[in-house]
């Protein structure tokens, strides 16, 4: 089965710089030998709609960092989901670790963006995963199933392509002091746990990705697991050709 693997670019690049780096996935690792996973792209949102054309006739797909709680509404400085999928984004991170702690994102607020996001037709990916005084305090699982719940409880989705869960641990990510990656093993695990509960709530068999430090050394150990079915990747989605070999895999 195909792999997802998604670029989370988050606000690393100029608009300039995004845009260069659009034309270069286009011209180096669209078309390239070998590459046969779903590789999505998640720029900012300024250079979201400039980015569109030129990922259009490659094989590439678009997706947005973040989207907004509702379609329409006095929601100063938020971004529709309306407007996203009309400019030609496919998908949307929800809930990632940087937006739960620096900008105090709420289970109450990824709710609505999920609902929100999908009343547009956009795929959420949902980002879930514990910090390390959970993992420390032996309470990964219960967390994870936490977010889980406040999240997906109530939400109906029609195909199980219509949502996204994307695992990652936060001490995990590269941003974070002393990151390193999850073993894939180990990963493996949590996540069919995480398939087994996202079952439960949607009654439908999800995606999981995983998340965290990813590089083009560990990639192939994580995407042989059973229950990974693709990856968040956040600083070496700025690498181009460190990238495109973890899209050839
Ligand atoms: C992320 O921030 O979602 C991420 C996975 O980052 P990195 O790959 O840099 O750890």
């Amino acid at each position: 089965m195909k792999k997802i693997i998604v670029a989370n670019w988050k606000m690393q690049l100029s608009y300039q710089a995004s845009l260069k780096l659009a034309h270069d996935f286009v011209k180096k690792i669209s078309g390239a030998k070998g590459v046969k996973n779903e590789v999505i792209i998640c720029p900012d949102y300024l250079s979201l709609p400039a980015i569109a054309p030129i990922l259009k006739p490659s094989r590439l797909k678009l997706g947005a960092q973040d989207s907004g709680p509702a379609e329409r509404g006095a929601y100063t400085g938020e971004v529709s989901p309306a407007d996203l999928k009309a400019v030609g984004a496919k998908y949307v991170i929800i809930g990632h670790s940087e937006r739960r702690d620096h900008l105090h994102e709420n289970s109450a607020i990824i709710k609505a963006k999920i609902v929100a996001a999908l009343k547009n037709k956009l795929v959420p990916i949902l980002c879930v995963g514990e910090k390390l005084t959970e993992k420390e305090n032996g309470e990964t699982i219960k967390f994870i199933n936490e977010q889980l719940r406040h999240a997906l409880r109530g939400i109906k989705i029609k195909s199980a392509a219509d949502l996204i869960i994307a695992y990652e641990p936060v001490w995990a990510i590269s941003s974070n002091k002393n990151a390193k990656p999850l073993a894939a093993g180990e990963a493996d695990k949590i996540q069919a746990l995480i398939k087994a509960r996202v079952a439960r709530l949607l009654k439908k068999s999800v995606a999981v990705l995983y998340g965290g430090s990813v590089n083009a050394v560990n990639a192939a150990d994580f995407l042989r697991q059973k229950n990974i079915d693709g990856l968040l990747v956040g600083g070496v989605s700025l690498k181009i050709a460190e990238f495109k070999k973890i899209c050839q895999l």
